[in-house]
């Protein structure tokens, strides 16, 4: 279930952040942390330390989303904001098995060498710099790495921050996080894309590689290896695409861990809405959100200009356009051809019929293709298919409907005035369909018990009657209730 509605509550999160004037580290020093709620779902990710509630912490660095806290023992690692309420009392959730101990969320985070500085996915400097693997070890399900950074110190990391195909001894450069973009290609797309092109251009395009592998083996080139592009061929697709390079330059691309067939490439003309490529450009489109949010975040430009009085309405009103505008973005067909309709309908000379049959038809071709856009080339959408179903399918399905039925009932078929109203209703007949379903009982072999449940469906069929105000034609439309 995470995040499902993660695009509304993303926006209006990251609008409202910054209402409550963030602390700086002076002020949170040796404060008495309690934590809000039971964090096992994202120790998941990387946690691996942990922390009792109400312990006296120091909070020595701070980022958008977390504080990195140092414990009286030593030990230091990162927490979710969210999971440290300063100065106010939470109760903390707590797992049985964990005994009396919280977690750190998504700490990155080692108990063993806490003098070593710790590499976290927020931690961006060492980006692509070589180091070299000292030692490595399992600990709380997590693999981790020993590592000399190029500036001579050592620092644990987890592993898949890092080249997975390094060994011992062995150089590997950090995995880069590039903001969750993500990139939908048909495989033809990207072999014809790619190929003949060198190295810079790969890691500029796409980031630096999650894997490198100098030479294959037996073969006398190497490949780069990317998570973050899904490439589809026929029905299926995968995740790990492997680019064969020889001498700097790309010679092939392949598809490793071809996976599960993805319910969208059996829809009608999705690989054709796969075939765009719009590159970063469009991709980040979304991120104009954070920017905007940074202007207003606490201490922000705005924030030190406007008085607070002013301040909290104004962050109210961004969040309604900000919504407004994720409407507009994920419906935007929809709300196209529901104006191109309303507009043409003020035409008399334009047919009702055809105006229904514009909103129907285009709505859901429209719709249709838009809501494949969407998946395919916006991370967010792609990830989570759900917010995308709940938007076009059948959020805008409901609009087209809404609209069709708006034509058919209040504009006159006759001079196509919007001049229809009610005259009243004729009941025409009753259709009653019982639906019998058995359920039997057994106890070892012996029927115990036989239950028979009877689901009637009663369905009205009425008439209602429609007149113009205009020129006073009549007519009728067929509309059944069902209970
Ligand atoms: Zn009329």
């Amino acid at each position: 279930m995470r995040g499902k509605l993660i695009l509304i509550s993303l926006i209006v999160m990251i609008t409202f952040m910054g209402c409550n004037k963030v602390k700086t580290i002076e002020d949170l020093n040796g404060v008495e942390v309690t934590f809000k709620k039971e964090t096992q779902l994202l120790v998941r990710d990387n946690g691996i330390g942990s922390v009792r509630a109400g312990e006296t912490v120091e909070v020595i660095a701070e980022n958008f989303m977390k504080f990195q806290i140092k414990k009286k023992n030593g030990d230091i690692g990162w927490i979710k904001r969210s999971n440290m309420p300063i100065g106010k009392t939470a109760k903390v959730g707590r797992r049985k098995d964990w005994g009396d101990r919280s977690l750190y969320s998504e700490a990155v985070y080692n108990p063993y060498n806490a003098g070593d500085k710790i590499i976290s996915e927020f931690d961006k400097s060492y980006d692509g710099e070589e180091v070299i693997i000292l030692n490595d070890m399992e600990n709380g399900g997590h693999h981790w790495a020993q590592i000399k950074l190029p500036d001579g110190k050592t620092a644990w990391t987890l592993v898949r921050y890092l080249e997975p195909f390094g060994k011992l001894g062995e150089t590997a450069s950090q995995n880069r996080f590039n903001g969750g973009n993500l990139w939908v290609y048909n495989y033809n797309k990207l072999l014809n894309k790619g190929n003949g092109k060198d190295t810079k251009w790969l890691v500029k395009k796409y980031g630096i590689p999650s894997g490198k592998i100098e030479k294959l083996n037996g073969k006398d080139f190497g490949a780069y290896y990317y998570e973050n592009i899904e490439l589809f061929k026929g029905k299926g697709s995968g995740r790990v695409v492997q680019f064969e390079v020889k001498d700097d330059v790309i010679i092939n691309v392949n598809i490793t861990g071809f996976s599960d067939g993805k319910i969208s490439a059996w829809l009608p003309l999705s690989k054709m809405m796969r075939g765009f490529g719009f590159g970063n450009t469009y991709r980040n489109l979304p991120n104009i959100l954070f920017g905007i949010n940074s202007a207003f975040e606490a201490d922000g430009p705005i924030d030190k200009i406007l008085p607070g009085i002013l301040f909290i309405p104004l962050k109210l009103v961004i969040a309604i356009i900000a919504i407004a505008l994720a409407l507009i973005y994920t419906m935007l067909p929809i709300f196209l051809v529901t104006l191109i309709v309303s507009i043409r309908s003020m035409n008399k000379d334009v047919s009702t019929g055809s105006l229904i049959l514009i909103q129907g038809i285009l709505g859901v071709l429209l719709g249709h293709l838009w809501f494949l856009f969407l998946i395919y080339h916006d991370s967010y959408f792609y990830q989570e298919p759900f917010l995308a179903i709940l938007f076009l399918p059948i959020i805008g399905s409901s609009i087209i409907a809404f609209m069709m039925k708006t034509l058919e009932y209040n504009r006159c078929e006759k001079c196509n005035y919007w001049g229809g109203f009610g005259i009243g209703s004729i009941w025409l007949n009753r259709h009653t369909s019982t639906k019998t379903t058995t359920t039997k009982t057994y106890k070892g072999d012996i029927l115990k018990d036989t239950k028979v449940n009877k689901k009637t469906t009663i369905t009205d069929t009425f008439k209602d009657l429609r007149k113009c105000a205009n020129c006073g034609h009549e007519w009728s439309i067929i509309r059944e209730e069902t209970k």
